[in-house]
């Protein structure tokens, strides 16, 4: 394939030859992959498959034992974690903030990598917050407390925060975890329009029919390995399914809806009655 100039400007993302160790166990072994500028990308696979470990060095959390990660064509182990933060955020899957903060404060908390010297949110910052709050829908809530709010609503103050952050690159890691399928839908628009206004949006799930439904692209994880990278309709399909989960499912292709997968039993017998 022919890559010009110009196409190489387009990649926001490459990695080469990515590994990374927990200790003695290898967690990620030899990753390489590019994300072009305004993708979507769907990072699927099992349970301790790599997920998570992946958005942590692509972050900047985790130093990789060996390979390359470039953002924007820079070297990310030669950058601050602030410089990283200004163009990449991050939502983990679990919530560790103070628990007392309230709602708004935690979004105007994205701010933080742009404000420079004493901390000190001006009208812009407030602005930029106000909006990541309409857009995820959580004015109703905004002047309660972290401690006070479901799973899905801390889900969906946590993405108003990275969205107040402005980045150009989106980390999310389980985005639709914990919310119901009307949230689970919303919060898969909001992801596509981010990346359709130019945000790169890499997201890890295990929602295979949404993923295979809005992501440009998948990346399939299997044992800290890429096993297989492309376009949902020429990644997903029932072979893989049940060679990176383990699980026999139909896949099915709806009009309207795109690629459906069903899963009905584990290989070794578990499943429908
Ligand atoms: P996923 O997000 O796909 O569930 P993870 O990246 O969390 O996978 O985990 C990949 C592997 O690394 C798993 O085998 C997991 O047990 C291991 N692992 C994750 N975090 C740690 C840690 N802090 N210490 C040691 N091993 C870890």
């Amino acid at each position: 394939m022919e890559c010009s100039l110009d196409c190489e400007s387009r990649v926001t993302i490459k990695v080469e030859g990515l590994s990374y160790r927990y200790n003695s166990a290898s967690a990620l072994d030899g990753l390489t992959f590019e994300v072009e500028r305004g993708e979507l990308v769907g990072l699927v696979g099992p349970n301790g498959s790599g997920k998570t470990t992946l958005l942590k060095c692509l972050s900047r959390v985790l130093t990789p034992c060996s390979g390359v990660i470039l953002l924007d064509g820079r070297d990310i182990s030669k950058m601050s974690l602030l410089e990283v933060a200004r163009i990449c955020a991050s939502v983990p899957s679990e919530f560790s903030a103070d628990v007392n903060l309230p709602v708004v404060d935690a979004v105007l908390l994205g701010r933080h990598p742009h404000v420079r010297g004493v901390w000190w949110e001006d009208e812009r910052d407030e602005e930029v917050a106000m909006r990541a709050i309409e857009r995820m829908k959580i004015s109703d809530f905004a002047r309660r407390r972290l401690g006070e709010l479901s799973s899905g609503e801390k889900q969906r103050v946590m993405l108003a925060k990275a969205l107040a952050q402005e980045a150009k690159v989106l980390l999310v890691d389980e985005p639709v975890a914990y919310l119901d399928i009307r949230y689970q839908l919303e919060i898969m628009e909001i992801l596509r329009t981010l990346a359709d206004d130019g945000v790169t949006v890499i997201a890890a799930m295990h929602q295979l029919s949404l993923a295979a439904r809005y992501c440009d692209k998948l990346i399939v994880l299997k044992k800290g390995r890429i096993v297989a990278c492309g376009k949902p309709e020429e990644v997903i399909c029932e072979e893989l399914i049940e060679d990176v989960y383990g699980v026999k499912a139909f896949v099915q292709k709806l009009p309207s809806v795109g690629l459906v997968v069903i899963p009905v039993a584990t290989v070794d017998g578990g499943g429908v009655r």
